[in-house]
């Protein structure tokens, strides 16, 4: 016999904006349930320090602070549930979800907080030195690399925000591009090529991320010239790799509408997505932003939306009686 769980919000995601959209559903007394999801936590799991998060003035750690959100959602009234949604049907109320065990969920009411992951090179080397030197988030550890030389590499407007970023804390900063122009806005690139902490090595991708040290830590790239086939070692101590994100929204195709990087679209100043009763926060529908704080900060906004809703909702149901 197949489970299935009725509920009045279903959150499907636990990072920030998930977790902070449980927290506020459940003390507006909506009893929500969140879909932790593959990776639960988010992306904060796979990171360690964290300085900027506001209100702990000692560096906390990235799965602590997921800990304790969640935490505090379950001490507030959420239900916290280990599944991975694979399906999902928007057109009737209450929503349906199918999880992967094959539990079906009815919802009525929606948020999605499904994240995005950064997208990496790909070398064993890259993955190896990932917390040791390699990062995909300037603004989260750029800190850490306070006077030393480090990398940025990648062509868009993340790469070379990343680059201008990491001059607050670097007079050394390379830029490594594939090709021979940049795809970041004109603006971005005036102030790179204007900035005299920055220099530019065109053509060239990373061969090789190179580790040392004890313990063990990026002391180098190496680069190879993709015209010449020539490699050359470029020293650096932080390389940060700013090839795009990839929001997780592959369940949602065909059911809400995505902007043209795949990213779930919401009216300006809401988290209204395109059909009524579901939301989205965080990354899914960020991607400029992209911090814990700001996910969180959309989270909230989506409960209330969801809770305006609901109540919206129920007025409806009582007036038609
Ligand atoms: P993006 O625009 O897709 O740029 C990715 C860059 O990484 C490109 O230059 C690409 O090279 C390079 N790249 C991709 N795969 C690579 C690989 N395997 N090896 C080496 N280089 C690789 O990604 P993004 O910069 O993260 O921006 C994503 C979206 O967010 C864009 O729409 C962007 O405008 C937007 N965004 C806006 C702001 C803002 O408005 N302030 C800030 C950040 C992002 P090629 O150029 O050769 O393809």
């Amino acid at each position: 016999m197949t489970n299935s769980i009725s509920t009045r919000l279903a959150v499907i995601g636990s990072g920030p904006a998930g977790l902070t959209a449980a927290i506020y559903a459940a003390r507006a007394g909506l009893s929500p349930i969140i879909i932790q999801g593959i990776q639960p936590g988010g992306q904060l799991t796979i990171t360690t320090d964290v300085e900027n998060y506001p209100g702990f003035r000692d560096v906390i750690q990235g799965p602590w602070l997921m800990e304790e959100m969640q935490a505090q959602a379950e001490h507030v009234g959420t239900k916290v549930i280990w599944d991975h949604i694979v399906s999902v049907d928007l057109t009737g109320r209450p929503f349906r979800l199918t999880g992967d065990g094959g539990t079906t969920y009815f919802a009525d009411a929606l948020v999605i907080a499904t994240g995005a992951q950064a997208k990496y090179l790909g070398l064993p080397s890259e993955e190896h030195l990932k917390g040791r030197g390699v990062s995909a988030c300037a603004t989260c550890d750029g800190f850490f690399y306070r006077g030393k030389k480090v990398a940025v590499i990648g062509g868009g407007n993340t790469a070379v925000e990343e680059a201008l970023y990491m001059t607050n804390h670097s007079h050394d900063v390379t830029l490594i591009h594939r090709r021979d122009s940049l795809r970041a806005e004109k603006i971005l690139q005036d102030r790179l090529f204007a900035n005299p902490a920055i220099k530019v090595v065109w053509d060239s991708e990373v061969a090789e991320f190179v580790a040392g040290g004890t313990p063990e830590a990026l002391v180098g790239l190496d680069l190879r010239n993709r015209l010449t086939g020539e490699v050359s070692r470029l020293d650096v101590e932080g390389a940060f790799v700013a090839i795009g994100h990839s929001p997780s929204t592959e369940l949602f195709k065909g059911h809400l509408e995505l902007d043209s990087d795949g990213y779930l679209k919401v009216e300006p100043g809401t988290t209204r997505t395109s059909v009524p009763g579901v939301f989205a926060c965080g990354d899914v529908m960020d991607k400029i932003y992209r911090q814990a704080v700001t996910a969180a900060g959309t989270g909230c906004m989506a409960a209330l939306d969801a809770e305006k809703y609901l109540a919206a909702q129920e007025y409806a149901a009582l007036a038609a009686e």
